[in-house]
């Protein structure tokens, strides 16, 4: 059984304010992350997948259509999590050495991730990942997650409503920016290179 307290937030709710409020916070860390893993407990209640670790699970029901429930309920708590531990404020901004390999620049990289994020349509996430030794900018649709497709993820931005209706309601693009140039932890993102 998974509980919420193996996933906790490293800062106070009201941390990322103004950029983030504490309310949308509150809603996405108690509620939403709350239900997928209430809806995960449920969906593996009684089947194989519960002596397995979460990684395990994402990976083991992202095979089959039939688990396809779990699948979206594990790789959403995963994802939230480590959403929530992509941002601080105050870090400063500077591309990881390690990725000027593959980026010229801190604006290119922005410019790279804004592009990848204004093509999703409907809910979804953009990451940074490593495969094969190579960084790049992908999106996931709806509960996908880069670890079900071999991709070591970096960085990520939850573009789901509920991640800024709250703060941002239409302005989807103001929430991407604020994002990439005040919320981004590269201490976090170095320390999964
Ligand atoms: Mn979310």
């Amino acid at each position: 059984m998974f509980e919420l307290n193996q996933y906790p937030l490293t800062y106070k709710k009201s941390a990322l304010q103004p950029y983030i409020s504490e309310t949308t916070m509150d809603f996405h860390y108690e509620k939403h992350l709350a239900t997928y893993i209430d809806n995960l407990n449920k969906a593996i209640k009684g089947t194989d997948f519960i002596n397995l670790s979460l990684k395990q699970i994402i990976i083991k029901s992202s095979h089959s259509k039939e688990t396809r429930y779990t699948f979206n309920n594990a790789a959403q708590v995963f994802n939230h999590n480590f959403f929530f531990n992509c941002m601080k404020i105050g870090v400063p901004q500077n591309l990881p050495k390690k990725l000027f390999n593959s980026f010229d620049s801190l604006d290119d990289f922005k410019s790279q991730f804004k592009a990848v994020a204004n093509t999703i349509f409907g809910s979804g996430w953009v990451w940074l990942v490593t495969e094969a030794r190579e960084y790049k900018i992908v999106k996931t649709a709806n509960a996908d997650t880069p670890i079900a497709h071999n991709q070591t993820p970096l960085l990520c931005l939850d573009l789901w409503e509920h991640a800024y209706y709250l703060d941002y309601q239409n302005k989807r693009g103001e929430f991407i920016d604020t994002f990439l140039n005040h919320l981004i932890n590269w201490e976090f993102v170095e320390s999964c290179l």
